[in-house]
């Protein structure tokens, strides 16, 4: 990624100024739309780590980091379009956001059309479920 670009996210914000805070700086995110729109860009940039660190310990499996690093390998994300966001407000401790992800495996464009949960605890947004469509 170059120092302008804009994020991948599709917030319309530049990298640095928007999901780049995340893992570069301690900055949390506010709501649980930037929440969701960060673990997007860290999956366009493999940062498997992050999605570990942001995903709820009780809903994540113990080989996640590894599971996510080999998904990595054949899926290149192309969008991101967040259709509806419920709660998850910076006053909030629970959110839901729907989302489809555009993405291209093994040569075939596909989308991820999910309802993510998210909850709030000691000031830090975490993932827990999605439901898919
Ligand atoms: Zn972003």
């Amino acid at each position: 990624m170059k120092k302008n670009d804009l994020c991948p996210c599709g917030s319309g914000q530049i990298y640095r100024e928007c999901c780049q805070r995340f893992w570069a700086t301690q900055q949390k995110p506010n709501t649980a739309e930037q929440l969701m729109r960060s673990r997007y860009t860290a999956f366009v940039l493999q940062k498997a780590q992050y999605l570990v660190d942001t995903h709820h310990a009780d809903f994540r499996e113990a080989n996640a980091l590894q599971t996510l690093k080999k998904s990595f390998k054949n899926t290149q994300w192309l969008g991101l379009d967040v259709i509806g966001v419920e709660a998850g407000q910076a006053t909030d401790d629970k959110g839901m956001v729907e989302f489809k992800a555009h993405f291209n495996s093994l040569g075939i464009q596909q989308v991820l059309h999910e309802r993510s949960s998210f909850v709030k605890e000691q000031g830090q947004w975490f993932y827990t479920t999605g439901t898919l469509f």
